[in-house]
């Protein structure tokens, strides 16, 4: 079509590949034989599930993985490893999605947030005062979008403070900060093999540490029962001695099934990564240099996956974002904005969250309130992310100067 930049965009912002051929094969194996739940296993089986486990372990390069049910139970069980209970303050981002601070309020602990910053990564002076005010011991820290905060740094703050640091990696499987991975810095690393995801089984959880007490506390929460000696990348049994009567079983397992289907997705997630960034390039050069609109610069440091792209529309009044908004999707392209007064789809902000005390960060709002959003499904073609960075750049213009 010869009217690139004048038609609309017809592709699905939900659309996700189809699964690997291995990962189909797989999966009917496992459904043939039947031996679906983790520790039903074959004479001399490992099962699709310890195996998956070994994998990630190898790829994060963490001594230990667990895999269950979902992110936000990797996150949970994270928290309660590390000995988080009810009441307990828990700082967190306050750019960052539901469950994050659903799975502190899962537990009756109390999220406290810490702002964000204009890169939209979590702000490091704001931390040092939260630590301060809210005497936390635990920082739930969101690596959200996939925007990596200088690593070095909040670390060294929460080393001194006795912080300990539990990431949310959903964004960032795959990402590193100055050649580190993503997930390698904090006591526990979770990430979501949910649909949205860098892996799809649909729903799931990865869960990776390099501590043997915190590790050995997980596999026992997640519902191991006296099996855990079958995991291929646990801790040794001698780290279950005394845990095995006190760590309540609070069952949150992936079963083999889904393991089978993201064994071999775990395989090409370079490959993956590499097809992300190279949309997101396409993205963020066609954005770039558009009056009124702020592209997010990545730092050097970090080695990111573009899954999705952020910019800001900073200090527009909501009336106009909605204008874009609305322009944007007429012509097919799906923008979320995080500003929005009430939550909708799976965007949210951190005055929604209702169940947490208020709180009032100023900053961060104005920062929120220019968030848009947009998600980069590996079936869009590069042609595709052109035409997509044209229609916003055109839409932007138009309501930037009907305002100007
Ligand atoms: C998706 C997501 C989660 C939760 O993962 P689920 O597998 O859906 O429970 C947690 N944090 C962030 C930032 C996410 O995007």
């Amino acid at each position: 079509m010869s009217d690139k930049f004048t038609g609309n965009f017809r592709g699905n912002f939900t659309q996700q590949e189809p699964i690997p051929d291995a990962g189909i094969k797989a999966a009917i194996r496992v459904l043939q034989h039947g031996r679906l739940h983790r520790y039903n296993v074959a004479e001399g089986e490992a099962g699709e599930t310890a195996l998956l486990e070994q994998e990630f372990a190898a790829a994060m390069g963490s001594k230990y993985a667990l895999a269950v049910a979902s992110g936000g139970y990797a996150i949970a069980c994270a928290m309660r490893a590390v000995g988080v209970v009810a009441g307990d303050a828990v700082l967190t981002n306050a750019f960052t999605l539901a469950p994050v601070p659903g799975a502190i309020a899962s537990l009756g602990a109390v999220p406290v947030f810490v702002g964000v910053t204009e890169v939209l990564t979590i702000d490091l002076s704001d931390l040092e005062q939260k630590i301060k005010e809210s005497g936390a011991r635990v920082l739930l820290l969101s690596h959200m979008r996939g925007h990596i905060c200088d690593m070095d740094a909040l670390m060294s703050i929460c080393d001194a403070a006795g912080v300990q640091v539990i990431e949310d990696c959903a964004h960032t499987m795959g990402a590193t900060w100055r050649g580190v991975m993503s997930g390698r810095h904090g006591v526990m690393a979770a990430y979501s093999t949910q649909t949205y995801k860098h892996m799809n089984s649909g729903e799931g959880g990865l869960l990776i540490s390099d501590d043997d007490d915190l590790m050995a506390r997980a596999v026992m929460l997640s519902g191991s029962y006296m099996l855990f000696e079958r995991h291929l990348a646990g801790p040794p049994a001698s780290a279950f001695e005394t845990l095995r009567y006190e760590v309540p079983n609070i069952s949150g397992r992936m079963d083999n099934l889904r393991a089978a289907i993201l064994r071999p997705q775990l395989a090409t997630l370079d490959v993956q990564c590499a097809a992300w960034n190279a949309r997101y390039r396409v993205v963020e050069d066609g954005l770039r240099g558009t009056a009124g609109l702020t592209v997010i610069e990545r730092p050097q440091d970090e080695d990111y996956v573009g899954s999705s792209i952020q910019f800001l529309l900073l200090d527009w009044d909501a009336a106009q974002i909605n204008q874009v908004l609305q322009r944007c999707a007429a012509r097919g392209v799906e923008l979320k904005w995080f500003g929005g007064d009430e939550p909708t789809g799976f965007t949210s902000r951190y005055d929604s969250w209702r169940y947490a005390p208020e709180q009032s960060l100023p900053t961060s709002d104005r920062i929120l309130r220019g968030i848009l959003d947009m998600r980069l499904p590996l079936p869009f073609s590069l042609e595709d992310c052109e035409q997509i960075a044209g229609i916003i750049r055109a839409e932007v213009g138009a309501v930037y100067q009907s305002w100007a």
